[in-house]
């Protein structure tokens, strides 16, 4: 049988098996296993060539029962529909799981944000919101930056809000610059959490965290703070993180064996996360293919780039030194690469708690427009910090009560907290 790769089937699947551990009726898994709204929608930009463009856009709303539908919206080349249905559906489960009063969503444009010019993007971001305004709102749904977007595009996107509706709205979409009603520490926010949950997995496995070593693919906004905050919260070291080179149209990997220095690559990194290989090398960095990063022996592998990284193929090039698996992007592992992580004992922080640290500092950040009043940044990161480890512990002390994988217990407690909420507001 092909592999499954389709990342809507992989998020129905993960329920599916969830559901049946929890013995949930029938009817209920009917409507959380679909999306309460989907918009598809056409996006026409007049070109700097004269011409106009038009480009697909979507927003899907799995579900608004705990809150306002939350979730990032994605540009990329490569962006479905299921994509997108796929994600909204993790972003119920990771706003459940770190229990913040939201429920789950995702947008999405099918384009390589790269191939336009700013003011291209902006005439795309702007008709995104002219196409979705009337079905977002901060009590409605809330986008947020995801892949190909950044919070320049995100103050964009305000300010088109707020002139169609006719009030200034910051609390429309998060993410939003500084200045522009962003908040301190979300641009760490993701790569910070996924390192606090990396923290709690080596105290429970006793690791001595200034031993360890990570590779990491991808290198764009959670990767570049997850490989500082390694060095920096942990004491470990990072030995390579990979990445995907526009120029060259493949991915390579960067390494250094006693060790990368993650804010010297970043320097050397444009917006989109594509380091540049010729001054990495001058520095004494080797530059490796693509699929390097999954091989190397170290004690911790971060998958955060795309979805589908980790497959049944891939797998078998991991190390049998690999004790954590901390999926920082969305969906990195398939099923079949789940078992194989399971069968071997590697503990594995599921995506939707081991990433949420994005959306717990995009709800301080509405939080804090609600208020008009602004935290410091120590402030902002000691809260995420507390949020990411009671979430970590719940969902790891279920799993030691249930004997049930890490991803398990994770969905056991998110969708447990969704279902009280229907059952709270009588929809079941
Ligand atoms: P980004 O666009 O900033 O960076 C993506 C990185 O992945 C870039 O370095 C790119 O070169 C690299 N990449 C792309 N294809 C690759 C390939 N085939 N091999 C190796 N590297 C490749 O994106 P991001 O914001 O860091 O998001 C990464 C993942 O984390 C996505 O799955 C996203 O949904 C998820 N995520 C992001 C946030 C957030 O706050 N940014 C929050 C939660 C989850």
């Amino acid at each position: 049988m092909a592999e499954m790769t389709n990342a809507f089937q992989m998020a129905q699947k993960q329920f599916d098996g969830v559901a049946e551990l929890l013995n949930l009726d029938p009817d209920v898994r009917e409507i959380l296993r679909w999306p309460t709204r989907e918009f598809a929608f056409q996006v026409p930009v007049r070109m700097e060539s004269g011409g106009i463009r038009t480009f697909q856009g979507f927003r899907v709303q799995h579900s608004d029962v705990r809150g306002p539908s939350k979730g990032g919206i994605r540009f990329h080349p490569s962006e479905t529909l299921d994509t997108v249905r796929a994600l909204a559906m993790w972003m119920t489960w990771k706003c459940a799981v770190v229990d913040i009063p939201l429920g789950g969503g995702k947008g999405g444009v099918v384009v390589d944000p790269a191939t336009l010019s700013t003011t291209e993007k902006e005439r795309l971001c702007r008709g995104w919101i002219q196409q979705i305004y009337r079905n977002i709102g901060p009590r409605q749904d809330v986008p947020a930056p995801d892949v190909g977007t950044t919070p320049q595009m995100m103050g964009w996107m305000m300010d088109e809000y707020s002139k169609l509706v006719g009030e200034f709205t910051p609390g429309v979409i998060t993410g939003k610059p500084l200045g522009g009603g962003g908040s301190l520490g979300r641009t760490e926010a993701t790569g910070f959490g996924v390192i606090y949950t990396i923290r709690e997995a080596m105290k429970h496995l006793k690791m001595d965290s200034t031993k360890t070593t990570a590779a990491f693919q991808g290198f764009g906004n959670v990767s570049q703070y997850a490989a500082i905050g390694f060095n920096k919260f942990l004491g470990g070291k990072v030995i390579c993180v990979s990445y995907w080179d526009r120029e060259d149209r493949t991915s390579y990997t960067v390494s250094k064996a006693d060790g990368i220095d993650p804010v010297f690559l970043q320097s050397i990194t444009d917006q989109y996360g594509s380091i540049n290989k010729d001054m990495a090398r001058k520095e004494g960095y080797q530059i490796e293919s693509g699929d390097a990063w999954i091989e190397k022996d170290v004690d911790v592998l971060v998958p955060a780039a795309l979805e589908g990284q980790v497959n049944a193929e891939s797998v078998k090039k991991v190390s049998d030194r690999v004790k954590i698996v901390a999926e920082g992007a969305n969906g990195p592992t398939t099923p079949e690469a789940d078992a194989v992580f399971q069968k071997n004992g590697v503990f594995l922080i599921p995506d939707f708690l081991c990433n949420a640290g994005g959306v717990t500092v995009s709800y301080f950040e509405s939080v804090q427009n609600d208020m008009n009043y602004y935290w410091p940044q120590q402030e902002v990161l000691e809260k995420l910090d507390f949020k990411m480890t009671s979430a970590f512990e719940s969902v790891l002390e279920l799993s030691v009560k249930e004997k049930v994988f890490m991803r398990q217990a994770a969905y056991m407690v998110a969708i447990g907290r969704v279902v009280k909420a229907m059952e709270l507001r009588g929809w079941i």
